[in-house]
Formats: C-alpha cells, structure tokens, sequence
C-alpha cells in the first residue's frame, strides 16, 4: 500500500499551500457567516463515524475541511464579531505560532528550553513595563484566566492554611471562604469547586448602581463570618465585570484584604489591556495591594488564543503550592532559574512566550496603543450615539469598549416584553449572518 505521509518536499508544498489559505481568509473573512448558520448535527452527519485505516492525502483532508469544517465555524476573527468579548489574533502571532507549532517544544523547565524560560521571565517583565504593573509583581503565562484564578485560591488556600491541606487534605481545617462581588466571572466559583472550598463558600457581595462591589458590604460579611468561625482566605476584585465592565474599587478592598490579612485576587482578564494607556491606568488604581492579578493578552492584546498573565508577589508562596520533585526532573540548574512547571497546574508548557514577543516587537508599545485607543474611541462614540437616541437605552456605563444597551419600543413600558423583544430581536440579527 502506498504511503500517505508527506516526505519534507511536500510538507513545503502544502504548508505554502496552507498559509496562502491563511492570508485569502483573513483577507476574505467578511464574505463568511460571522455566526455559524448550521444546526445541530450537521457537522457531525458529514464525518466519518470511524478512522479511516490507511493514511488519506492531505488534498482529501483539506477539501473536507473547507467543505464541512469551515461553515460550521463562528469566524471571531470578523469585523463583524461584537459577541462575548474580542478574541483578537494577529498576523505576528500566527507567524509564532506557526514556529511554536513546528518546533513542538515542552517548555516545563528551563532545562528542557532555556530560550523559552528566558522569553517568558523577559516578556512578563515587558508586559510590567509597558502596563507600568508594581514593581514587586513576578509573572508567568498560564493558558487561561480560569488556571490562573485557580492558582491564586490554591496559593491562598495553602498560605492560610500553612500548606497543610496540600499534605493532609481537608482534615481538622476550618471551612474556608473566598468572597467577590455577585457580577464576577464564573472562574472564581469553578476555582472554588476545584480547590475544595465549595461553591456555597464563596460569599457573592452586592453592587452600586454601577455593579461595583461594595467595599462596606465586604467588611460586613467578613466580620460575620469571623463571628460565626469561618476562615476567610481571599477576596477577588474585577477590573472589568464580564457582564457591563464595571470596575471594583481595588483601592478600599485591599485596604479592607490587609486589614484582615486576605489574598487579594485581581481579575482584569479583558481590561488589563487597556493598562497600555496611561490615561486608562486609573483603573488599576490598588493594584499595588494585589497578591496576585490576571490578565489576557488573548482578549484584547493581539495574541492568539491562549495567552494570560498572571502576575504574583509571593513567588515563594506560589511555588510551594504547586512544586513537584520527581527523580526524572531534577536538573543541576533548579533554584537558579525559573522552573515554570513550578507556576501553576501544567507539567508541560507551551512556548506561548514567542508570540508575545511577536506580538509586541512587531506593533511596538505606541502600535499597541494607537489600536487600543480607536477601538476605546469608537465604542464611546457609539455609546454617546446610543444615548442620544431615545429608542434605545444604555444599561450600564461604557467604561472602555464594551457598550450594553437595548432597544426601547415606544409604547411598550412591561419590562418583561421589552427583554422579550429584545432577545427575539439579537436572535434575529445573529442568525442573518451580517453580525454576531
Ligand atoms: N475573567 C473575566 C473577567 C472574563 O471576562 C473571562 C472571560 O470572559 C474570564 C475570567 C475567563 O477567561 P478564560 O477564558 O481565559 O479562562
């Protein structure tokens, strides 16, 4: 039988081949769908419900995924992409991750890459720099938010309780209690479930009228449950809600974290890009008080998909909550250098750090901004737009780029046929195709 596996001429031919496929996309993508249009099943009905036993042409393979992958794919990448929150790529960091792809390394230790260790000390200090983050912040790169809030409640956890539970388990241990406000991103109630602490164990603090937490309200229910014998360990802060970007206000929750000697947690997985701009460093006002804060370049900073930043200030705390011996990863350099598989919950690691280099030596930081600043400029001249315009009703303030509003019929005051109308009205408009 002959052989389908391509020799290095033809890898050449089909990658040429595949890049050009790449850049007609990117070029193109406006003529796609944004949102996927098929339905449940269709993708699958065209697949074949079993491998096939010998090896197929990647001229076959290609076809069919340009016949049944492509339309069952939303294209987040589109202009016309306004859904959830941006997901941005760009060509730099394909370009990366292409190399990455190609030189398929295991970035655990700095043994096993020492460029790649190296990158990533390099660009979480970049990143320190350019965003002008404390100068007492150390960092690494994680896959997601998700993980890196997960490292900070297991940090926390094991700080308080003086690392017994990653030796003993939960025995003897007071029941431990996470607090953040009730517009927080789930991660922090995944994490909690994650770590053992317990979905019920994380205290949902009410909101002002700009869905900010209210620090009052965290002192009390801190107080209260001191006074019932619980263990507060950490309080998380967002710095952009998922759901309106509201902003918690960090200055008075790490007062109220160092007062009672809590972790602080800070979340800004979409705005911390917006750091870029002094004029938007506001935001991060108490940032300094934070034992640990998160953001992703793989939102809004033209990093591919997955990239986040997670930034410590106990680095030894960090390490000794996760650290692992074995005898197959003992190396004469441990100690001396940043062993990343020491970071977080990941043996093997990506070398994401490249495309962040990528990324930021091909825009430059006045590049970066110049972006972050239209795309800010645009969504506020929308917004103002928006409220001119009495058809339609702005729900919370657009603090960076991230508008919610509603249309407002005239003569309809039942705000449960409003909320009616309008969700007929999005499912209406996603399914055109034109938007999402
Ligand atoms: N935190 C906030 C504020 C978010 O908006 C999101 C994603 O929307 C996340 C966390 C989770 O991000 P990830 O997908 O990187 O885990």
């Amino acid at each position: 039988m002959k052989s389908r596996l391509m020799n290095p001429e033809e890898f050449r031919k089909k990658a040429h081949q595949v890049v050009d496929w790449m850049a007609d996309y990117l070029e193109n993508i406006e003529q796609y769908p944004v949102k996927s249009q098929v339905q449940v099943g269709d993708t699958a009905r065209q697949l074949a419900e079993v491998p096939p036993m010998s090896g197929e042409s990647m001229d076959a393979i290609l076809e069919d995924f340009y016949k049944h992958i492509i339309p069952g794919m939303t294209h987040w990448q589109s202009p016309n992409f306004y859904a959830y929150f941006n997901a941005n790529s760009s060509y730099p960091s394909l370009l990366a991750e292409m190399i990455t792809a190609t030189m398929g390394a295991q970035c655990m230790i700095w043994e096993t890459s020492p460029a790649a260790a190296e990158l990533e000390d390099r660009m979480m200090e970049w990143l320190k720099f350019c965003m002008d983050l404390p100068d007492d912040f150390v960092g690494c790169i994680q896959d997601t938010a998700s993980t890196a809030t997960l490292c900070a409640i297991l940090t926390a956890r094991e700080k308080y309780s003086d690392f017994n539970i990653n030796k003993k388990g939960f025995k003897e241990q007071p029941v431990l209690r996470i607090y953040c406000s009730d517009q927080t991103h789930s991660s922090i109630e995944k994490g909690a479930k994650i770590a053992g602490i317990g979905k019920e164990n994380v205290v949902k603090i009410p909101v002002d009228q700009d869905l900010a937490l209210i620090p009052e309200k965290l002192e009390e229910a801190i107080k209260n449950d001191i006074y019932k014998g619980y263990k507060p360990i950490c309080v998380v802060a967002a710095t952009g809600t998922t759901g309106t970007m509201a902003m918690d206000p960090l200055e008075e929750m790490g007062r109220i974290c160092e007062e009672f000697d809590l972790w602080f947690h800070v979340d800004a997985a979409y705005a911390g890009t917006a750091l870029l701009l002094p004029e938007y460093r506001w935001i991060a006002k108490g940032l300094e008080y934070a034992d640990s804060y998160v953001f992703n370049p793989h939102k809004w900073m033209f990093t591919n998909f997955d990239c986040t930043a997670y930034f410590v200030k106990d680095k030894e705390a960090l390490i000794r909550t996760f650290t692992i011996m074995p005898e197959y990863l003992k190396t004469s350099t441990y100690g001396t250098v940043n062993d990343y598989r020491d970071w977080g919950v990941q043996l093997g690691r990506r070398f994401r750090a490249l495309k962040l280099w990528f990324v930021m030596r091909n825009y430059g930081v006045e590049g970066m901004q110049e972006k972050i600043r239209e795309h800010i400029r645009i969504a506020q001249h929308l917004s103002k737009d928006i409220q001119k315009n009495p058809q339609y009703e702005l729900l919370a303030p657009t603090v960076l780029n991230l508008i919610c509003f509603r249309y407002l019929p005239k003569n309809i005051k039942d705000p449960k046929q409003i909320n009616a109308i309008n969700e007929r009205l999005l499912e209406r408009i996603n399914n055109t195709g034109k938007a999402y």
